[in-house]
């Protein structure tokens, strides 16, 4: 079988280091290792579109503010076809058919969504649309025969309805669909990267983040405003790292060279934290070393970036050929869906010969 990728992101703003770590740094090694027949990555403007309706104008502005991201940290337009959700509308047909298969409550039950629901103050009101989306993600992942969908936790549960839906269309039709297998960061801290509060994930809904394209300046000044633990106040006190954000980051982006480079007086993380807990260590000194690591990890995406932005018509271009791409992959696996569930009218000689017999002999 084809080993084959599927990921995407929602264009409702600039990329942040949540999706670095948890699924864009991931996907360019993927891309790079050869090992996959076919990547597909999503721009999903209709995704967004299902929590902002009222505001089309912030969707399309940001299509290609995710393009440039992802161009920037190394995804190969040669090698990745990158494409825009709407574009392709056979995947709205295979939601439409899709959501027969699943029930209100299951949906319900979908834990991220649940707290989408109320970080949106959709309680009273659900949009029917944003309510099914993880329907329409359902088809997404399968209109082109994913196997593998490498995303951040919060998409597990999506992941695993998928897999439902998929069986039981087999099930009800006929092998047609394949199942995908969830693809999560190894690393703790990539699962689900807190935003520089704190509080929750990092998310672009929340104002809690690092962009990619953040400058020097606006990046050092959100590491330092970041929350560290309140009850270290002075140098001497024993510190905690729980919920501690630069240890956090620290762990998805530090490596031990990092030491030798910018604080030689540890060997690794290990160390660092150990003087932290101990007493005697301040949080400049850590937010320091986190400005510098991720300063030599940003650097060259912003460059990259700088360079796409003096072409943005070609970027268009890219986008545009991706989307022809999607398109008949997608195309086919419809074709496909359709015919098993015998919808093919038009197709199916058989069925407009037994109909001819029924009314001739009645
Ligand atoms: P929005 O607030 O519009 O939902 P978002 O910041 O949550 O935006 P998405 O476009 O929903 O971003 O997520 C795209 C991908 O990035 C998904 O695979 C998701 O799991 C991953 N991701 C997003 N935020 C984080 C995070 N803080 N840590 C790890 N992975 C993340
Ligand atoms: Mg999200």
């Amino acid at each position: 079988m084809k080993k084959i990728i599927l990921t995407g992101d929602r264009p409702t703003g600039r990329l942040h280091l949540g999706h670095y770590v948890g699924s864009l740094r991931r996907r360019v090694e993927l891309q790079n290792s050869g090992e996959f027949d076919k990547i597909f990555i999503m721009i999903a403007d209709a995704q967004a579109l299902t929590d902002n309706a009222d505001n089309p104008e912030k969707i399309r502005q940001n299509i290609i503010e995710v393009a440039l991201d992802y161009l920037s940290v190394g995804i190969d337009p040669a090698k990745s076809t990158i494409f825009i959700q709407s574009q392709v509308p056979e995947l709205a047909e295979l939601a439409f058919y899709y959501m027969n298969l699943v029930t209100v409550s299951r949906v319900q039950r979908n834990p991220t969504v649940k707290t989408e629901i109320k970080m949106r103050n959709f309680e009273a009101n659900i949009p029917v649309g944003f309510f099914c989306y993880p329907v329409s993600q359902a088809s997404d992942i399968t209109a082109f025969k994913a196997t593998t969908v490498p995303v951040g936790e919060d998409q597990a549960p999506m992941i695993e309805l998928t897999r439902e839906i998929v069986a039981r269309f087999n099930h009800i039709y006929g092998e047609t669909l394949v199942e995908p297998e969830i693809l999560l960061p190894t690393n703790a801290a990539c699962l689900r990267l807190p935003g520089t509060d704190g509080k929750a994930k990092m998310s672009k809904s929340l104002g809690n983040c690092i962009y990619l394209s953040d400058s020097t300046k606006e990046l050092s000044k959100r590491v330092k405003s970041m929350y560290t633990d309140p009850l270290h106040l002075n140098i001497s006190d024993p510190g905690h790292l729980e919920g501690n954000c630069p240890f956090i980051y620290l762990d998805a982006f530090c490596r031990d060279e990092h030491f030798e480079k910018y604080l030689p007086d540890y060997k690794n993380l290990q160390e660092l934290k150990d003087h932290y807990t101990r007493g005697g260590l301040g949080d400049g000194t850590v937010k320091k070393l986190l400005i510098n690591i991720l300063e030599e990890e940003l650097t060259p995406i912003r460059e990259r970036r700088k360079q796409y932005e003096q072409d943005i018509p070609a970027v268009y271009d890219i986008l545009k050929r991706g989307c022809a791409e999607a398109r008949e992959a997608a195309a086919q696996t419809l074709a496909e869906v359709r015919r098993a569930m015998r919808i093919d009218y038009f197709d199916d000689a058989a069925l407009i010969e037994e109909q001819a017999r029924r009314f001739r002999n009645a």
